[in-house]
């Protein structure tokens, strides 16, 4: 029998803003922060107090909402979803029910099976909950609370079930925190916590068209972990059914060191949360032209970006998203064909996600502050391009350019580092590697056909690397294939 996998996914995504969502307190990292120490007796539960929303978290939202196409809502109505847990100090958490900012949204997804379709459910805003740590073991075992976390704003993104295979799953995330990371609502920083995806996932007969039990993972904070996760279950699913054996509702999580997922609570434990409208918040109310206005402001999305680069630049699907997932790298890309728009894009497209990165990586930099500036990286190339350097002199040019801030034709004059071209010169440069190696010579024209390259690396180191590497190995192959 061939089976479908079919999954659904909630994101949750706290938005960076300065306050929470109810209250004054800032939100801090919570990675490095004292615990605790952003609490106030709003955000800590303590009965008589009132909530107050966060203007700034609200537009954040409907700028998700509405990249994410969504039909955004004028009037949108908070919540409370009724439980109790020591990180939810008030008993309830103040989330959107029946009225979320936006639904109805649609992603179209690039996959390496192809164009992926993906319905959004809904978006709706929250507040977040406390943090539990649990320590010790046996009789010294208990927890800590940090209730930094607690109250600090959350959009929770639903798709419909329309994904069917772990690498939509991952792409859809990817995408997700491009676009977060791109509107500035979030660090995209998901080993912190900032962004947390729970996939739902069940699996159907081919042609069933009845939707198979669901299992969904709880709180995955890495893509390498959600993409296993969501294969674990699917492949668990089938065995299950392949066995005849039924798969059980349940809510599971992810133990890394046993690679596999372990039962957390099933169906029949699910909460009834008792929603009501929050009687301590009206409405929410935003007017169609402030609307019209946030989505007009929003910038280009990565994946629209992404669509561009493809049709512009002539990339693959990989590559322009190896760019666009970092809006400075796309920019600097972009930066460096404007300075100089004869480049050819795939030596930009080299040079940026390569020695850039490697460049920029050494100094634990990136593209917004990198000590090269995109004018000084095609100026750069632009002298491979006519032919004054090589690549490889570019190469070490790029480092000491990092450094000494100096322009690349400085440098190039400065240490005399034009490349040859002269064929006299190069001709002798090889003939000298030829008559000096005669062995190497000799096992070539045996048939050993690489010894050619230990042949050029002799014939380079008399021209000091400065050689035109297509014109030594032109005439390092006539000699040889002549000699
Ligand atoms: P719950 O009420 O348990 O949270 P929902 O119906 O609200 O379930 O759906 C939550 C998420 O699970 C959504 O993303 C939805 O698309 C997905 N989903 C629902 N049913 C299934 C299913 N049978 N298989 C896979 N995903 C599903
Ligand atoms: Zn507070
Ligand atoms: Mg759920």
């Amino acid at each position: 029998m061939n089976y479908e996998p079919v999954i659904g996914l909630e994101i949750h995504v706290e938005m960076l803003t300065e306050s929470k969502m109810f209250c004054s307190c800032p939100v801090v990292d919570l990675t490095s922060a004292p615990p605790n120490s952003a609490v106030c007796p709003v955000c800590a539960g303590h009965p008589g107090t009132l909530p107050v929303p966060n203007v700034k978290a609200i537009e954040y939202g409907y700028m998700v909402a509405a990249a994410l196409s969504c039909e955004l809502a004028t009037t949108s109505i908070f919540s409370r979803k009724n439980y109790f847990y020591p990180d939810l100090p008030k008993g309830y958490q103040i989330t959107q029910y029946d009225h979320p900012i936006g639904q109805h949204g649609k992603i179209t997804l690039f996959t390496s099976q192809g164009e992926r379709h993906i319905r959004i459910r809904r978006v709706h805003l929250e507040e977040d909950t406390g943090k539990l740590t649990h320590a010790g073991s046996g009789k010294e075992s208990h927890s800590l609370v940090d209730l930094n976390r607690s109250g600090v704003p959350l959009l929770e993104i639903v798709t419909e079930p329309d994904f069917h295979s772990a690498e939509e799953v991952r792409v859809y995330a990817e995408y997700l925190r491009a676009l977060v990371r791109y509107l500035g609502v979030n660090s995209g920083d998901l080993e912190k916590g900032v962004m947390r995806i729970e996939p739902n996932i069940s699996v159907r007969p081919v042609g069933d068209p009845k939707l198979g039990t669901k299992v969904e993972i709880k709180n995955l904070n890495s893509f390498r972990i959600l993409e296993k996760g969501v294969d674990f279950e699917i492949q668990r699913h089938i065995q299950l059914l392949e066995n005849g054996q039924p798969v059980l509702q349940e809510t599971v999580g992810w133990d890394d060191t046993k690679q596999a997922t372990y039962s957390q609570r099933s169906k029949e434990d699910a909460h009834d949360y008792r929603y009501f409208p929050e009687p301590d918040l009206p409405p929410i109310t935003v007017d169609e032209a402030w609307l019209q206005e946030l989505s007009a402001g929003l910038p280009e999305s990565p994946w629209k970006k992404a669509e561009r680069f493809m049709a512009t630049y002539k990339l693959q699907t990989q590559e322009a998203w190896q760019l666009v997932s970092d809006l400075a790298s796309a920019n600097f890309f972009e930066a460096v064909l404007a300075c100089s728009p004869f480049l050819p894009v795939r030596t930009v497209f080299s040079w940026v996600t390569g020695e850039m990165v490697a460049l920029l990586g050494a100094q634990e930099k990136w593209f917004g502050d990198s000590p090269v500036s995109a004018q000084s990286l095609a100026n750069l190339l632009d002298l491979v391009a006519k032919g004054d350097i090589n690549q490889n002199t570019a190469k070490s040019i790029l480092v000491e350019m990092a450094q000494s801030g100096k322009p690349a034709e400085q440098i190039v004059k400065d240490k005399n580092l034009v490349q040859v071209s002269d064929t006299v010169l190069i001709t002798t440069f090889v003939r000298d590697a030829v008559v000096e190696n005669p062995e190497e010579v000799a096992s070539y024209r045996a048939g050993k056909t690489t010894v050619i390259n230990f042949l050029f690396g002799q014939a380079m180191k008399k021209a000091s690397g400065k050689a035109n590497p297509q014109l030594m190995r032109a005439e390092l192959e006539r000699q040889l294939n002549n000699g």
